[in-house]
């Protein structure tokens, strides 16, 4: 028997055969992510039950040097998740650390294994009238370990932070297997480095996140939302200014879309239609809570829209009556990336400049994107609360996919020069995975990618966690 079968026997004794999949129809959905951009092969998809079956899956990749690539809801959208063509690595999916271990209404905090999925923390701290507000169109499918190891932002980071915002502390296995407990619930702990922020966003390269504590906040009493059409970007920024002066930390969402995208939404998704009397260049989707009387946030936020309208910011509106109307206009927002999937090939990037700067962006990275592919269509639509938009470009009707895409690389690097020019990140939420490995380099000062070098070749010397990513 050679080495690497001998592991994978080891590996399949301590998952079980049943959890140990080698059959190729068991393993695909392992293998390729839901865009078809990324495939990879695997000697053994594992899928351990227990803390501890993930630390002695560590030890025996460390014993033998074998590649082991953490996954969790496999909705990463840069191929962090998917191993590398060679079918020498083994993908380790959490899935099956599903438990909630304990739940503290009263203190604030819950303690959840690392494949709950995003969806069912959330309904779990409802269920204990407590908020977990980490929300993203992806959160049926992505877990907990998945959000933490990419550090993922989504659409309340505007008045809640982002998943490492949430995260109070941390279980993970180490690439040599000894299991690191930080699973503390404290505001407040100043005892040396950090080393709960740094296993977050480490995109599985550090070590493997087996369960974490994270904070739950109070529930609002009321949320109100609206779709409203703007003019152009420079208005967006002064609506933007607007709610937050008047709702302050209430703004809980400001979303924006262009028409391209809206109309792709209602075009491909089923069930969706723009509720507003005529097309506008750019819309925007505004949520305000509040944790006072009922009515305060619909007042708030209708205040908000009278007082836009006044100011030509806004020229058409509509307040969500009901929870299915906010829902059906949250729907709007949260299916742009499925609607770009049938209009062929998309090129994207997932930037944040300051917030200011946006409506310079889009009209700066408009032209590079002409330049490179007369006809391709920018499809903008994000985070515009947070400086964060998803800059994605849809191929020219009728040209060949593959063709389209193999301008990827001019196209992105055209749009992160300028992206950095303008004092922005290249990856705003999605992290680098194996798709922005090569652009981080060019982005990060010598000085900090040595610093990354080192943490990385402390924490994994031998390189066996997620190889070919991040670095
Ligand atoms: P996976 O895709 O399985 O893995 C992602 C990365 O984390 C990989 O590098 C993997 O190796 C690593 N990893 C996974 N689990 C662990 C673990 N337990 N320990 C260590 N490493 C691990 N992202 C946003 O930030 N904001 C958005 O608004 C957003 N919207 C999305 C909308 C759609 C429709 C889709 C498909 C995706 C969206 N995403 C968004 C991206 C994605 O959902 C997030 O990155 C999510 O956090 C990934 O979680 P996952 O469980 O699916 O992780």
């Amino acid at each position: 028997m050679d080495p690497a079968e001998g592991a994978l026997q080891r590996f399949a004794d301590v998952v079980g055969r049943q959890h140990a999949l080698t059959d190729p129809d068991q393993q695909l959905p392992y293998l390729r992510e839901w865009r078809d951009r990324y495939f990879g092969r695997a000697a053994m998809v594992l899928r351990p039950g227990s803390t501890l079956e993930v630390a002695r899956i560590m030890e025996i990749a460390s014993d033998t040097g074998i590649g082991v690539v953490p996954q969790g809801g496999n909705t990463g959208l840069v191929g962090g998740q998917i191993p590398s063509e060679a079918g020498t690595q083994v993908v380790i999916s959490l899935t099956r650390l599903n438990r909630v271990r304990t739940i503290d209404a009263v203190g604030g905090s819950m303690i959840v294994e690392a494949g709950v999925t995003l969806a069912k923390a959330q309904e779990v701290a409802e269920e204990a009238d407590r908020l977990f507000p980490l929300s993203l169109a992806s959160q049926e499918s992505c877990d907990i370990g998945g959000v933490l190891a990419t550090n993922a932002g989504g659409v309340n980071v505007l008045a809640y932070g982002n998943a490492r915002n949430l995260a109070l502390g941390l279980e993970v296995v180490l690439a040599d297997g000894q299991i690191w407990d930080g699973l503390r619930t404290l505001k407040k702990d100043n005892t040396g480095y950090d080393l709960r922020d740094l296993f977050i966003g480490s995109e599985g390269t550090l070590g493997i996140i087996t369960a974490a504590a994270l904070k739950l906040l109070p529930r609002p009493r009321e949320k109100a939302t609206a779709l409203v059409a703007i003019p152009d970007l420079d208005q967006a920024l002064k609506l933007f200014r607007l709610a937050e002066a008047r709702a302050h930390s209430g703004l809980t969402a400001f979303e924006l879309m262009s028409r391209l995208a809206i109309d792709l939404v209602v075009r491909h998704v089923a069930d969706t239609r723009l509720p507003l009397s005529k097309p506008s260049p750019w819309y925007a989707l505004l949520e305000v809570s509040s944790p006072d009387v009922e009515g305060a946030a619909s007042r708030t936020l209708e205040g908000v829209l009278t007082e836009a309208s006044e100011q030509g910011l806004i020229s058409d509106g509509v307040l969500a009556a009901s929870l299915a109307q906010a829902n059906s206009l949250w729907h709007l927002r949260e299916s742009a990336s499925e609607a770009q999937k049938p209009e062929g090939g998309s090129i994207k990037h997932d930037i944040s400049v300051p917030i200011a700067r946006i409506p310079d962006f889009v009209r700066r990275a408009e032209p590079l994107v002409e330049a490179i592919c007369p006809g391709a269509r920018p499809v903008v639509f994000g985070h515009f609360g947070d400086g964060n938009l998803h800059y994605n470009v849809s191929q020219p009707p009728g040209m060949d996919k593959a063709r389209y895409l193999s301008l990827w690389g001019r196209m992105s690097e055209a749009v992160h020069d300028l992206v950095s020019r303008m004092g922005g990140s290249i990856s705003a939420e999605h992290g680098i995975g194996q798709m922005k490995r090569g652009e981080l380099v060019r982005f990060k000062s010598d000085v900090e990618i040595d610093l990354m070098r080192r943490i990385k070749a402390t924490l994994d010397p031998k390189g066996i966690l997620n190889p070919g990513k991040v670095l």
